[in-house]
């Protein structure tokens, strides 16, 4: 018998094919003791072992470019962390063998993270990897993560680490399947930025048995156990049907009846131009430098380090529009050198454009970089601040960009509800607005971005977050200004389309979603979208939303 279990579908696709689970076993090393006389002998396995999973994170991170190299390269500093090794090294001295001693000082460097606040779970997350990659090369045993096997298969993991998520391979792994994980959590954005169909937040899915054959349509968040031949042969009818929807669809972004809505990509640095190129992206929407400034979160790039890499950005789109996002660091994105360590509350603490303030050398260092890059090049540069709260936010990121002899529109980005509600007075600061409708539905829902067990309320299709939209493209559309999205929102196809009707001015996205995305939107007019839009605010919940703007589009 079919069974029908639902999560979140966070990537376009379908995948059928057997379950494979993540190799998850936690290893706990034997606590025995060594003489003392083997500890410097120990102590070099310590380091041989932490040196080679360093280096290979890095060339992990060297494979996969684009914002998983950001991540990858994050972890591998982990690895090496001077703190972490003198512990180790200390517990060798005193007994412990090297994979007890690493063990043991990797539980001490997590709980730390722990009591210092709710924002560094992805952060564990990725430092038990890193712990569990050293220990199983001491130990000797396979590697934790992507199972070894030469047919392809569906992976369920309970999350995935960026590091996994960062390797999949698009021919062996048909698509994946997590418990954990919002959509908008770190790996749901990445497996969009690899075209893998996933679904994240689905109760169950480390419960599912080995080997049994599953269908996963990454754009419903529908799993099917035990699909019987018809439902595949449909499933493989509607997935070819969307190809050939697909393929069929180039050139700008527009409504059937024309009316234009760029297709923007989302990026986080010069590895993720090439495919937003192929995809068609007729610019950048959003250009997530923090990624630049993760590879060391020490201490800032150099200014020619960063215009080399803004270069290598705007070069891409000659004549089209690229937004750059000024530093957005705090909360699931801490740099040492910005972000407090102790702050209560890190998502409602000092972060994006807060914290951008209190370092204002930083903040000019970046805009001159940014004018240095785009000069002479034909591309339309607009810069943007993430974390707007108010006009006063507004004045002071718009009084940095001439401060920096900026020759660029300068916007705000729309996360916080209080800058949808009062969008236009923030508008008599800056020259446009951009919603970031991950963190605008985080802050609306109070619900945390990285929480699973949330995901209804991080849902974009909540009315909440149409109501807030709308106060935003309205005031926009009285100044004459664009109002752009960039959050996840935009990249599910039927919503891009009630987006449009809302009066969005341009939609970016990851660039896996944009032919999705091109493909739905030429299939409607302009008056259809607006009654989706106008039919989904009309509900009270987010399934009810969904359904009104299908049923209008659908023409039922
Ligand atoms: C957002 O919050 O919607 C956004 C685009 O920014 P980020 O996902 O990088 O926080
Ligand atoms: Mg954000």
């Amino acid at each position: 018998m079919t069974e029908t279990l639902h999560g979140v579908g966070v990537s376009h696709g379908v995948a059928i094919g057997q379950v494979r689970h993540m190799g998850t076993a936690v290893l706990e090393p034997p606590a025995q003791q060594t003489p003392s006389a083997g500890a410097p002998r120990e102590q070099a396995r310590a380091r041989q072992a932490v040196e080679a999973v360093a280096a290979d994170l890095q060339a992990r991170g060297n494979l996969a470019g684009g914002e998983a190299q950001a991540v990858l390269e994050a972890q591998s500093l982990m690895a090496l962390d001077p703190e972490l090794r003198a512990d180790v090294e200390r517990r060798i001295a005193v007994g412990s063998t090297a994979e007890r001693a690493v063990y043991d000082a990797f539980a001490s460097y997590r709980a730390l993270l722990a009591n210092a606040g709710d924002y560094l779970a992805g952060r564990v997350a990725d430092l038990d990897d890193v712990r569990n990659r050293i220990v199983a090369r001491l130990m000797g045993v396979p590697m934790p993560g992507v199972p070894d096997s030469d047919e392809p298969y569906v992976l369920f993991a309970r999350d995935l680490a960026p590091a996994d998520t960062a390797l999949l391979d698009p021919t062996l792994v048909l698509g994946f399947v997590t418990e954990e994980g919002g959509p908008t959590s770190h790996s749901a954005i990445l497996a969009r930025a690899l075209g893998v169909p996933a679904v994240v937040a689905m109760p169950g899915a480390t419960q599912m048995a080995e080997g049994v054959v599953v269908a996963v349509d990454g754009s419903t968040g529908v799993v099917l156990v035990e699909p019987s031949e018809e439902q595949q042969a449909e499933l493989r009818r509607i997935a070819a049907e969307r190809r050939a929807a697909l393929s069929a669809s180039t050139g700008p972004g527009q409504t059937s009846d024309g009316h234009r809505v760029p297709l923007l990509a989302n990026v986080g640095g010069p590895a993720d131009v090439p495919a937003a190129v192929a995809a068609g992206a007729e610019g950048v929407g959003l250009f997530r430098t923090e990624f630049l400034f993760l590879e060391d979160s020490a201490k800032a790039p150099s200014e020619d380090a960063q215009v080399e890499a803004y270069q290598t950005v705007l070069e891409a789109f000659p004549g089209g529009r690229v937004v750059v996002r000024v530093l957005d660091a705090g909360a699931d994105k801490p740099l040492d050198f910005m972000t407090a360590a102790d702050e209560p509350n890190p998502a409602l603490g000092v972060r994006g454009l807060r914290s951008l303030l209190n370092h204002p050398d930083l903040l000019q260092t970046q805009l001159r970089a940014l004018a240095r890059a785009a000069q002479g090049l034909p591309v339309y540069l607009e810069v943007m601040a993430p974390m707007v709260a108010d006009r006063i936010d507004a004045r002071a990121f718009a009084d940095a960009c001439r401060t920096a002899g900026l020759k660029a529109k300068f916007g705000a980005m729309v996360e916080i509800p209080s800058a949808a509600l009062r969008a236009r007075s923030i508008l008599q600061e800056v020259e446009f607005l951009s919603l970031g409708t991950n963190d605008l539905a985080q802050y609306t829902f109070a619900a945390d971005r990285q929480v699973g067990a949330l995901a209804r309320l991080q849902d974009p299709w909540q009315p909440a977050l149409l109501d807030l939209i709308a106060f935003s493209t309205d005031a926009a559309k009285a100044g004459g200004q664009s109002c752009g999205v960039c959050g996840e929102a935009a990249a599910d196809p039927i919503l891009a389309c009630v987006l449009t009707g809302l009066g969005v001015t341009s939609l970016s996205m990851g660039a896996a979603s944009i032919p999705y995305v091109r493909a739905t939107l030429a299939k409607y007019t302009l008056a259809q979208c607006r009654r989706a839009a106008a039919a989904a605010r009309a509900t009270d919940t987010a399934d009810e939303a969904r359904a009104a703007a299908n049923q209008v589009l659908s023409g039922e």
